[in-house]
C-alpha cells in the first residue's frame, strides 16, 4: 500500500469526499488504513469533518465460499444497480489473506466492467491485516462511503468464519451466495451463517444446474423456517432465492426483496435498533481494543514481567498479581 500521497488538509479532502469524488474517498480509505499514529489522528479529524453529513447508504454485506460466485454476482448486481442510477460502493474484506501480492479480493480483473461505471467504486481488501484492524478500518471505510453520496455499500466477504460475523455486524442486511449441490447439501453449511442470513441466494441457477439449484432452493428454505424466527423477519424472510450472477437472472428480485426489507425494518423500528445496537457494540469493541493497548505499553509490559516472576517463584498469587496490576493502570 502506497502512502497517501503528498500530504493534504484534512478539509479540503472533507469537501471534496463529501462532493462525491472518488479520488477523495481512495484517498481517505488509505488514510484510515494507516497504522502511523499522524494518519490515525487525521483518519480521526476527518471522520469528525464527515460525520455531519447525514448520508445514509443500505449497508449490504455478502458472503460465500471461494468459487461461489461473488465477483461474478457483485458485477452483475452493481452494473444494474449504478445502469438505474444507485451509486455502489464495494469494500472487500479478507482478513485470511496472506498471500503475497496483496488479497485474491484485490485482483484486478474482478468486476472489471463494474469498475468502469462512474457511479461505482470499488475497493480490494488490504492484506496482511488483523481481523481487528480489518473490523475498524472497513466501519470506517463505510462511513466514508456513505459520506461520499453512496447509495448502496457492498462489503463482500469470503465465507471463511469470523469475518461473516463481523461484517454482518456492520450490515443492514446479509445476503449469503451459495452453490447448486446435490445429496446432503445442508451438512457442509455452518448453522451461524444460515441463522444470520437474511437472504441465501443459490446461485449458478442456469443450464444444467438448474434443477439442482431448484431442490437446494426447497432444502435451504426448510432449513431457515427451522432455524429462525426473529422479530425483525417479515413475513417470508429469511429468503431463500434462486439466481444466475452470470446470466444476470433474478437480480432484480433480490434488489426488490432488499428493499422490501429495508423499507420493512425501518417502518417497524427495527432498522433503527440494529444500527444502534451495532454502534454500541463496536463502541465496546474500541473500548477492549484501547485496553489490549494499554497492556502492550513497554510501562505496563515491565510491571507484568516484574509480577510474573513473582507469581511464577510462589511467592505471590496469581489473583493478587493481577490486582496489583489493574490497580496500577486505574492511576493517572
Ligand atoms: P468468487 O470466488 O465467489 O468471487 O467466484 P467468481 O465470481 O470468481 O466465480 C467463480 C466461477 O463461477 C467463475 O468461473 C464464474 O464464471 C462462475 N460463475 C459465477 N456465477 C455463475 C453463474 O451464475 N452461473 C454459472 N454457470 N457460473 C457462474
Amino acid at each position: 500500500m502506497g502512502g497517501t500521497g503528498q500530504a493534504m488538509n484534512t478539509d479540503d479532502l472533507a469537501s471534496r469526499l463529501i462532493a462525491g469524488e472518488r479520488r477523495a474517498l481512495a484517498r481517505a480509505i488509505t488514510l484510515v488504513e494507516s497504522e502511523r499514529a499522524d494518519h490515525r489522528q487525521q483518519a480521526g479529524d476527518l471522520l469528525k469533518a464527515v460525520a455531519g453529513t447525514g448520508h445514509q447508504a443500505l449497508r449490504i454485506g455478502l458472503s460465500g465460499t471461494p468459487g461461489v460466485g461473488k465477483s461474478t454476482f457483485i458485477e452483475s448486481f452493481g452494473t444494474m444497480l449504478t445502469g438505474q442510477g444507485v451509486r455502489v460502493a464495494v469494500l472487500a474484506v479478507d482478513p485470511s489473506s496472506t498471500r503475497s501480492g496483496g488479497s485474491i479480493l484485490g485482483d484486478k480483473t474482478r468486476m472489471e466492467r463494474l469498475s468502469r461505471e462512474p457511479n461505482a467504486f470499488i475497493r480490494p481488501s488490504p492484506s496482511r491485516t488483523q481481523l481487528g484492524g480489518v473490523a475498524r478500518r472497513t466501519r470506517e471505510a463505510i462511513t466514508l462511503c456513505e459520506a461520499a453520496q453512496y447509495d448502496v455499500v457492498l462489503i463482500e466477504t469470503v465465507g471463511v468464519g469470523q469475518s461473516e460475523t463481523m461484517v454482518s455486524e456492520m450490515s443492514d442486511l446479509f445476503a449469503l451466495l451459495m452453490a447448486p449441490a446435490g445429496g446432503d447439501e445442508l451438512q457442509g453449511v455452518k448453522r451461524g451463517i444460515m441463522e444470520m442470513a437474511d437472504m441465501i441466494l443459490v446461485n449458478k441457477a442456469d443450464g444444467d444446474l438448474v434443477a439442482a439449484a431448484t431442490r437446494t432452493c426447497a432444502d435451504y428454505s426448510g432449513a431457515v423456517r427451522l432455524l429462525r424466527k426473529r422479530a425483525q423477519d417479515p413475513e417470508g424472510f429469511p429468503k431463500v432465492m434462486m439466481v444466475s450472477a452470470l446470466l444476470q437472472d433474478g437480480l432484480g428480485a433480490v434488489w426488490d426483496d432488499m428493499l422490501n426489507l429495508l423499507a420493512w425494518r425501518k417502518a417497524n423500528g427495527h432498522w433503527e435498533k440494529q444500527r444502534a445496537r451495532q454502534a454500541r457494540h463496536w463502541f465496546e469493541q474500541e473500548v477492549r481494543h484501547g485496553l489490549l493497548g494499554v497492556l502492550k505499553t513497554p510501562e505496563v509490559q515491565a510491571r507484568m514481567a516484574e509480577l510474573g516472576a513473582k507469581v511464577a517463584g510462589g511467592t505471590l498469587l496469581a489473583s493478587d498479581g493481577a490486582r496489583q496490576l489493574l490497580d496500577g493502570l486505574k492511576k493517572p
